[in-house]
């Protein structure tokens, strides 16, 4: 190892222990903790994750807590931070390990379900104290600067697809090899793991960041190879792109109205919701019931109503067009208010009416992903034609 990279990796240290940002999974940086807020991070900002990694920790404290959790308290802890197999594989995982013991390395951590190279990585480091790499999109953009690393190839000609994905994985090969020899030799230096990796983090997160990276304050800058040759922004370079999905959903706001209260004369509003099955996109989260689901066309004369909301949005490659309409329950064809009832008495648990709460959209035990939760609003709102991204 240079003499250089070892007063970088030094300056880094120093540089983190007097600036690292306060986060709450940065106190007391147990596995579990730590193994959360991994989990919620992945494509979710930090400002995003804050509170709900500290009302997670409110209502489930410990693995214990976690995995004797109903699923549906999980789901409803995670509602609006989308990508809910993440919650799921938590949940799992926690039943796993509190019938067992926690792992104690990588290659035990990899076997918890959702925990994948990087996540395995940053618990053995950060908890655990262990010189294990990790790499995400940050440490990513750092360390393919620092070393000028490239992906060596034509992304414009279709013809070099396999050896595309060849190249795309020995870059990949090449970033965590590069990670491993770094946090290894850091740890040598009697740099922590724990300091040294969430200083790369952090480092890629504040001052090397995508555009307009803060060199001039960066304790790395000695051996940055992009920054010598002013490249900075050319590093990373790009992914290749993949091929987009369109989809269609179409759903209905189904809506009854109905006097609860023996002291008032107002109605309550109640609104028809579904449970998404197994397998399907948002699993176990309350949908508007889908068009299909329902046994109607497109067709708005099919099912009465015709105000209509479209969001787009997006899940990984796939980028949705999402059509609702609102109509009463009382203006659908005989044949769905009936198919309605049957459903209700045949599957209680995945169909309700769900009483509406425009102050909070909907009672709490109600698990709402963000698509719906955003058609919801736009309903309290008066019913606008806007778009979106789930993120
Ligand atoms: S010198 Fe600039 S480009 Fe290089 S690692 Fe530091 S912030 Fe990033």
């Amino acid at each position: 190892m240079r003499n250089s990279e070892k007063l970088a990796f030094k300056a880094l240290q120093s540089w983190f222990e007097r600036s690292a940002r306060t986060l709450p999974w940065r106190e007391n940086p147990t596995p579990y903790r730590v193994w959360v807020s991994e989990i919620m991070l992945q494509q979710t900002q930090v400002s995003t994750v804050i509170p709900y990694f500290d009302r997670w920790m409110r209502s489930f404290p410990t693995v214990k807590a976690l995995a004797d959790a109903e699923e549906a308290q999980v789901l409803e802890h995670w509602a609006g931070l989308g990508y809910y197999s993440r919650a799921r594989n938590l949940h799992q995982g926690a039943k796993r390990l509190a019938a067992g013991r926690m792992p104690e390395s990588r290659e035990e951590w990899l076997e918890v379900p959702g925990v994948g190279p990087y996540t395995a990585g940053a618990i053995c480091s950060i908890a655990l104290q262990k010189p294990e790499a990790i790499v995400d999109g940050n440490v990513e953009r750092v360390l393919a600067r620092v070393c000028c690393l490239s992906r060596l190839i034509s992304q414009r000609n279709p013809s070099l697809s396999r050896q595309k994905k060849a190249q795309e994985s020995s870059y990949s090969a090449t970033l965590w090899s590069l990670a491993e020899s770094w946090v290894k030799a850091a740890f040598e230096l009697k740099v922590k793991p724990r300091v040294f990796n969430q200083a790369l983090m952090e480092l890629g997160a504040t001052l090397c960041r995508p555009r307009e990276p803060l060199c001039a304050l960066c304790p790395l800058a000695e051996i940055c190879q992009a920054k010598k040759r002013t490249q900075q922004e050319l590093f990373p370079e790009p992914k290749p792109k993949p091929e987009l999905i369109k989809v269609q959903e179409d759903c209905s706001l189904v809506i009854r109205r109905e006097k609860t209260s023996k002291k008032s004369s107002d109605e309550d509003l109640f609104l028809l919701l579904t449970q998404a099955p197994e397998g399907a996109w948002r699993a176990g989260l309350w949908d508007l019931p889908h068009d299909a689901w329902l046994g109607v066309n497109g067709e708005p004369s099919e099912r009465g109503g015709d105000a209509r909301l479209v969001i787009n949005y997006a899940v990984t490659r796939h980028r949705i067009r999402r059509t609702t309409r609102v109509v009463h329950n009382s203006e659908l064809p005989p044949s769905i208010q009936r198919k309605i009832e049957q459903e209700l008495k045949k599957n209680p648990s995945r169909v309700r009416w769900v009483r509406w709460r425009a102050s909070d959209l909907l009672p709490e035990d109600v698990a709402l992903g963000a698509p719906v939760r955003k058609v919801l609003k736009n309903f309290r709102d008066g019913w606008t034609i806007e778009s979106g991204h789930e993120n």
